[in-house]
């Protein structure tokens, strides 16, 4: 069931959302080779708490295996829901930061990938394209199209492009929980699904590879890879529909700032 916010509520989740957007920022000021993902995610734990909010991942899961950290980070083939510990990152690698919380009852959940000092062109490429897809996804939330336009909208930009669109794994709803309905998947025909109105709140979530769309878990029963090995990004926005044009409630400003990437900027007003 699909449940639309009222004005009150979107207040609260941007309010989550830019926590999120926050924390993503202080992490990004300590991404560097030689830094351990554990580090990274006491980091975000410490700051989260600070702000007297709850990290949304820790806890999250099965009883008998839940997820053990504040931030999922996934690194290189890794597409989602690493698990930060001793691993230290590595020039070159590309990182992706998935982070949620929850703050006065309400969820935010948004991710950025990073490169990790200098990476090849085809990193650079995937994150580029990526990150546009997920804005052109965003370009079609709006009120009185469907959910199949998103979808399709983030595969045709990705797929004319060579990388590869993960399917197993999807965007969602997002409010009072962090997954609410609906599935928003990064594929789809257009015209097709669930029709967007005002007040749905959406994460909406690219994972791309520059090879196949399939996937495998590892053993740990948490770590998403690449079924071939090969790289793979990941950004996630929280959104509203409106009427006209969505409106993002996380933002990666707080981000750019640090990093000053031009490669990854958007035109989205
Ligand atoms: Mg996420
Ligand atoms: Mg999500």
């Amino acid at each position: 069931m699909i449940y639309l916010k009222s004005e009150s509520e979107i207040d609260k989740m941007r309010i989550a959302a830019r926590l999120v957007s926050r924390t993503l920022a202080e992490v990004a000021k300590e991404i560097k080779p030689g830094i351990e993902t554990g580090k990274l995610d006491r980091i975000a734990e410490e700051f989260i708490i600070n702000k007297n909010a709850r990290p949304a991942f820790k806890g999250y899961g099965p009883k008998n295996n839940p997820f053990p950290a504040t931030l999922c980070i996934s690194i290189n083939e890794e597409v989602v829901h690493g698990i930060p510990g001793s691993r230290v990152l590595n020039e070159g690698d590309i990182v992706s930061i998935d982070c949620g919380v929850e703050k006065d009852g309400y969820f935010g959940d948004h991710a950025y990938t990073f490169m990790v000092g200098e990476c090849d062109d085809k990193d650079k490429e995937l994150l580029k394209v990526t990150f546009e897809s997920l804005y052109k996804g965003i370009d079609e939330a709006v009120h009185g199209k469907k959910l199949g336009d998103i979808g399709h909208a983030v595969q045709q930009h990705c797929e004319s492009r060579g990388f590869g669109v993960v399917k197993d794994l999807v965007g969602h709803g997002i409010g009072k929980e962090m997954h609410e309905d609906p599935s928003v998947p990064n594929y789809g025909k257009e015209g097709r699904g669930e029709r967007l109105r005002t007040g749905m709140t959406l994460a909406i979530e690219p994972m791309i590879t520059r090879g196949t769309w399939k996937v495998k878990t590892l053993s740990d029963n948490w770590t998403i890879v690449t079924a071939d090995g090969s790289n793979s990004a990941h950004f996630e926005h929280d959104i509203v529909v409106r009427e006209g044009k969505a409106e993002i409630l996380s933002t990666f400003d707080y981000i750019t700032e640090i990093t000053k990437n031009e490669i990854l900027e958007t035109q989205y007003g």
